[in-house]
């Protein structure tokens, strides 16, 4: 499914079968799940993409063949993987490996960085390409449509949520894909969780309170108590000074989204007293270690609706729509 222009629907199309580089794995791609910033890049409100371009970066696969040299140690993880083996991809695509960022254990920041279906080709499709060095196994426990949203929505969810440290009083607002995921982190790991839907959103509210939120209200209350954290996971720019107004002393306000409209002003006492508002970006390879090391042990459920590849449209319509109940996992059965 081809990407030629933003603003347009995918082509269904026969493209050739890539062929694997210098560290690369061709693999054959049985899921991949659809994030909201598949939504961005077809709307035109991320800039430069790679076009035509191949989308989705939450992709499950096998591996049909190994290019030259990928069988290596990483220097993280110690993967190595086999023709057959069960292969998780990631948005952050390659790094230079060599810039400060990379040096500096931010290889998420690297100025150079791609990332998959976005600057490079991506899931929706029969087969991908991707570098040995950013792929992860992934947890046995799961199939590969359960495990395909915990790719972007879990791990990138998860790096917004270390950034909350030992918050106690965790906030979120925008209670979808990666809210439902991550807060299920948050519980096991102890803390009160307080849940912003759309003012009004009651059945929204209902089902984080059934997971075990201690509060769930619209975006437009105050909790009963200040939060020491607040992820902000929708796109939705006036949310970070209401989710500040919420914040207790020297507590912090993490923006989950690669995009978000424009954040209105706000007074300096909201942010007085060492209040921190900052952004989550990307993920490196250890968010996805530590990620796929907890998801199992807690054990994170994900909730999906499948469709078949060609059908891909089809998913991100309904995405738009607010119509899914799940993440849309696209299904690829390759010929
Ligand atoms: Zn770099
Ligand atoms: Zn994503």
């Amino acid at each position: 499914m081809v990407l030629d222009k933003p603003k347009q629907p995918l082509q269904l199309r026969d493209v050739p079968k890539p062929k694997p580089g210098r560290g690369q794995l061709l693999v054959r791609v049985s899921a991949c799940a659809v994030c909201r910033t598949d939504l961005h890049v077809v709307d035109g409100e991320l800039p430069n993409p790679k076009l035509p371009l191949i989308l989705g970066h939450q992709i499950v696969g096998r591996v049909e063949k190994i290019g030259e040299h990928a069988n290596f140690k990483s220097e993280i993880s110690n993967q190595k993987f086999a023709i057959g083996d069960r292969v998780g991809i990631p948005w952050l695509g390659w790094t230079d490996g060599e810039c400060a960022y990379c040096r500096s254990g931010k290889e998420n920041l690297c100025d150079r960085a791609r990332f998959t279906g976005y600057t490079i080709d991506g899931g929706y499709g029969e087969y991908t390409v991707a570098e040995a060095r950013f792929c992860f196994h992934l947890p046995e426990r799961y199939d590969d449509v359960a495990v395909a949203p915990l790719l972007c929505a879990g791990l990138i969810g998860y790096r917004s949520y270390r950034k909350t440290g030992d918050a106690r009083r965790l906030g979120i607002y925008g209670f979808g894909n990666a809210a439902h995921l991550i807060a299920q982190i948050a519980l096991y790991e102890g803390r009160d969780l307080f849940v912003f839907t759309r003012p009004g959103d009651t059945a929204t509210q209902q089902a984080a309170r059934k997971l075990g939120a201690v509060w769930a209200g619209g975006s437009d209350e105050l909790p009963p108590e200040k939060l020491d954290a607040a992820i902000v996971f929708a796109s939705v720019g006036p949310l970070v000074p209401a989710a500040l107004h919420a914040l207790a002393k020297g507590g912090i306000v993490i923006c989950g989204g690669i995009h978000m409209s424009d954040i209105p002003s706000f007074p300096y006492a909201d942010l007085w007293e060492e209040r921190v508002i900052t952004s989550a970006a990307n993920l490196t390879r250890r968010d996805g270690e530590e990620f796929f090391e907890i998801a199992p042990r807690v054990p994170v459920q994900t909730k999906t609706e499948t469709f078949p590849l060609e059908q891909a449209n089809t998913a991100l319509d309904r995405f738009h729509a607010g119509q899914l109940n799940g993440t849309a996992v696209l299904i690829v059965n390759a010929k």
